[in-house]
């Protein structure tokens, strides 16, 4: 008997907890760069945009070998607290 009115609170549960996380819950991304550089962008395009932003200047070598997909594969991800 009681496990259905557990189940619609968990239920419940769950749907708050989604959007939470949807509406508050912001993310950074941080790369550090093998140099000791710490870049960081609040958003995917901003990470990736820093980074190839720093490679260009200080690793013009490596720029054109990097591509987006290697920028957010090394960048971490956090949630902003
Ligand atoms: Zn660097």
């Amino acid at each position: 008997m009681s496990s259905t009115m557990t189940k619609v609170t968990l239920a419940k549960e769950a749907k708050a907890l989604r959007s939470t996380s949807m509406v508050e819950r912001q993310y950074y991304w941080v790369l550090q760069c093998p140099c000791g550089a710490s870049l960081e962008g609040s958003s995917e395009d901003e990470i990736v945009d820093l980074s190839f932003g720093h490679l260009r200047k200080n690793h013009p070598d490596m720029a054109d070998v990097y591509e987006r997909e290697h920028i957010l594969f090394m960048a971490q991800r956090f949630v902003r607290t």
